[in-house]
């Protein structure tokens, strides 16, 4: 079956999902070839390049990414129009040279036939002005999902390290190393002053467009800069709040932690807490995730989850999980059918306590032990029965859309690195 045939037959079996979400999540599991053309100039152009704001999101090492080592992609694509007559969808950019999608110009092609217009992003005015130190707005303070979201990485690498513990799908100390081996600028810690100093070009100079920041970055076990990890990430939700009081929406991703830490982010100013619990299975997560089983193990970080609902609001806590690892083989689920069934399980458990959890499809990153036994990443049928069952979940617990992500509905959705918010119902508004 050509990638054409597998597409258009998804689209047609599950007409509950729609056309935007299923080109979407193909993207996303697979990647996208760049014409030289559709490639950025960087800072000097007039496109808004990839900022490379936490993990690589590639599926070749930068080394092998050609003239799109030099010339950075896109951060994000939007796609309309074409033979589904897609409405507006906003996609991640995943760079793969492989792969049967392709942009060159303003088309996005696959297997050579046009699919969809494209709409690149243009350069932010903010992205035009430096710190006082010369650091860039785009690696101190990136904006993401057509500039809803400022994405602060502050902490670069996660202290989860080597095989026996770093999340089996994360490529976030690699990408350290392979960004510094490329001469790029990046930041292990971003000094708080930093931080603000982007943040307030980004406010002067965005009209308004950003709505929320997410502080985040690797996981501390022990110490960074004297501080343990709540407070370490507070200290800058302090000092943002303190400058710009209520001005963003303000997230924390981060270790499930016990209830009198997580308080603390709560007292520091963070109104959405996302203790990611990345793959429901119990042997799966044993085997994904071994340093979070090795430093506060499945069902305790479950437990704090729950705990951490009554400090923040259940709406308040969005634990994230990673679409499709739990197909990775050779561990994962041999069937679709199996894999959905465990996904929804994890789904039930939360949502029955009010709590919504989000995903992000999986980027079988090379450098990964998943992404290199799993170059294909999931099938996209997975893909498409998750959206299809997370929905019907969501609905079927009579819960709103989480808050943060912006408006709902295919048309609508920004979040760029999943279609958990283009499959919802587009009349319910989040607050
Ligand atoms: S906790 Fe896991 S997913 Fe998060 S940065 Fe560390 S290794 Fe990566």
């Amino acid at each position: 079956m050509t990638r054409t045939e597998l597409v258009e037959s998804l689209i047609e079996r599950y007409p509950a999902v729609p056309a935007e979400a299923v080109v979407k999540e193909d993207l996303l599991r697979t990647g996208i070839a760049f014409d030289d053309s559709a490639l950025s100039d960087n800072l000097d152009g007039s496109v808004k390049p990839k900022s490379y704001f936490i993990f690589s999101f590639d599926q070749r090492p930068l080394a092998e990414l050609g003239e799109a080592a030099k010339r950075r992609p896109p951060e994000e694509i939007a796609l309309s129009g074409g033979p589904y007559g897609l409405r507006r969808t906003i996609v991640s950019v995943r760079v793969n040279p492989a792969s049967p999608w392709r942009v060159v110009g303003g088309e996005l092609a696959l297997e050579g036939r046009a699919i969809a217009e494209i709409e690149l992003p243009p350069m932010p005015a903010y992205y035009r002005h430096t710190l006082a130190n010369g650091k860039t707005v785009m690696e101190t303070a990136p904006t993401i999902q057509w500039g809803y979201l400022i994405y602060l990485t502050v902490l670069r690498l996660c202290q989860y390290f080597g095989a026996k513990e770093e999340c089996q799908f994360c490529d976030i100390n690699h990408n350290w190393r392979q960004h510094k081996r490329a001469g790029r600028p990046y930041t292990g810690i971003k000094p708080v002053e930093d931080v603000l100093e982007a943040l307030a070009i980004i406010a002067e100079h965005d009209d308004g467009a950003s709505h929320a920041y997410t502080l985040t970055g690797g996981s501390v076990t022990s110490t960074v800069d004297g501080l343990a990890e709540a407070d370490f990430y507070g200290r800058y939700a302090q000092a943002i709040e303190e400058r710009f009081p209520g001005k963003w929406i303000g997230k924390v991703v981060a270790q499930a932690l016990p209830r009198r830490e997580v308080q603390r982010y709560k007292d520091y100013g963070i109104q959405i807490y996302h203790p990611n619990y990345e793959v429901w299975e119990p042997y799966l997560f044993r085997i994904i995730c071994p340093g979070k089983e090795r430093y506060v193990g499945r069902e305790e970080w479950h437990r704090r989850i729950l705990d951490a609902a009554e400090v923040f609001g259940p709406r308040y806590v969005i634990p994230n999980f990673v679409a499709g690892v739990e197909m990775a083989q050779p561990f994962g689920f041999a069937t679709v059918e199996e894999a959905i069934a465990s996904t929804v399980e994890g789904l039930d458990f939360f949502m029955s306590r009010a709590i919504t959890p989000r995903f992000t499809t999986w980027c079988p990153e090379p450098t990964t032990p998943l992404g290199r036994d799993n170059p294909e990443g999931a099938p996209l049928e997975y893909h498409v029965r998750l959206l299809e069952a997370y929905r019907e979940t969501l609905e079927r617990h009579g819960l709103q859309p989480p808050p943060g992500y912006g408006k709902p509905g295919a048309g609508n959705a920004v979040f760029s690195v999943s279609s958990f918010m283009d499959v919802l119902a587009p009349e319910v508004v989040p607050v």
